[in-house]
């Protein structure tokens, strides 16, 4: 069966009057890293979970299939979300298939390319605010006080619910629950929502290791960071929305939310596209930066190669690509003579 709702529809607030609006999202890659985890020295099974290959290239497909079928079914005719830019090209999308119109609030400069090329080419009503994401979802919760529009970020419990279906998938793929669970903290959505999923679908569940960018790290200084600052744009976030969820998910699982830097976060990066062959955004490669920083730190002492820990890969590296072209070596130019490019690939 395709797509989140077909599939988990027992689990979702769905109903016979529910439209379903689907780009036939989930049934992601959940993938053995067995080159990360021999650099790396892991000494458990290291399972990613490839959300890149959603429709618009992240996990928030999976929420707003069923937070878009449910405007639907209220008869909403506007959505409107603020977004770090995964959000945005997501409810656009799905917006469209739905007919209606996206409104998106986004803070200036601060949308990685591909992200913002979606949102537009889907034919949203995009505004740039001068401020950071915290402003952008303030006046989107005002908007929604004052207009009948429906709002889609993940304070919407329709996007948790969906979103909670790739914690199903891991424990079908498995075929139990995984020990640990890794993944990014950004407005703390999705730890809220594996959480649910987790204990929806298994009386054994993972402990729970999500992290955040030093530079935006709220939940671990425990307190709103006023101007946020990691190359991590999907979770450049000083006040998370879900905060005393991720904080109940965090406890309840006997887990923890701590920090990676930047630059723990681009060596992962890296490493994640050089050794697996998976191109992920900067946001997605803080979940093996905090396994590499928890394995050093000797977090993981008791593990044994039985010991399963999987991650999510949040969204898709070409989400990003300033970001990749940054990070690598600019191609040598050759003459067009055969000498010259073989000597340039130095074979
Ligand atoms: C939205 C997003 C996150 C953060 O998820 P939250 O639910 O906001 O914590 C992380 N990575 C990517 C790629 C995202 O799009």
């Amino acid at each position: 069966m395709k797509g989140v709702i077909a599939r988990y529809r027992k689990f979702l607030p769905i109903t016979d009057e529910t439209p379903i609006v689907s780009l036939q999202e989930g049934d992601t890659p959940l993938l053995r890293a067995y080159n990360l985890e021999k650099k790396f020295n892991f000494p458990f099974q290291l399972y990613l979970k490839y959300e890149g290959t959603n429709p618009t290239g992240s996990f928030k497909d999976r929420g707003m299939t069923v937070a878009i079928s449910k405007a639907v079914e209220k008869k909403a005719k506007f959505v409107i979300c603020a977004s770090t830019g995964n959000t945005s090209a997501s409810a656009s999308a799905y917006a469209v298939r739905a007919g209606l119109i996206s409104l998106v609030v986004i803070p200036e400069g601060a949308i990685a390319l591909g992200k913002l090329s979606q949102a537009l080419l889907h034919g949203a009503r995009v505004v740039a605010v001068k401020g950071n994401f915290d402003d952008a979802l303030k006046i989107v919760r005002q908007i929604c006080e004052k207009f009948p529009v429906e709002l889609v970020n993940s304070i919407n419990p329709n996007r948790i619910e969906g979103q909670k279906t790739a914690a199903f998938e891991i424990i079908d793929a498995l075929g139990r629950a995984p020990d640990y669970h890794a993944m990014p903290v950004g407005n703390a959505g999705n730890i809220t929502a594996y959480w649910k999923g987790f204990k929806e679908y298994s009386v054994v569940r993972p402990v729970l290791l999500g992290f955040q960018a030093e530079g935006a790290a709220p939940i671990v200084k425990g307190k709103p960071i006023k101007n946020p600052q990691t190359i991590a744009t999907a979770i450049k976030i000083g006040n998370p929305a879900s905060w005393k969820k991720a904080e109940a998910a965090r406890d309840e699982s006997g887990g923890v939310i701590d920090t990676v830097t930047d630059e723990e976060i681009l060596i992962s990066y890296k490493a994640i596209a050089q050794c697996e062959g998976l191109f992920v955004e900067p946001a997605s490669a803080a979940t093996v930066a905090g396994l590499i920083k928890y394995t050093k730190k000797g977090f993981f002492k008791d593990a044994t190669k039985e010991t399963i820990v999987t991650g999510t890969l949040t969204g898709h590296g070409l989400k990003d690509p300033d970001r990749a072209i940054a990070e690598s070596q600019k191609p040598p130019v050759a003459e067009p003579t055969l000498e010259d490019v073989v000597e340039k690939l130095k074979i």
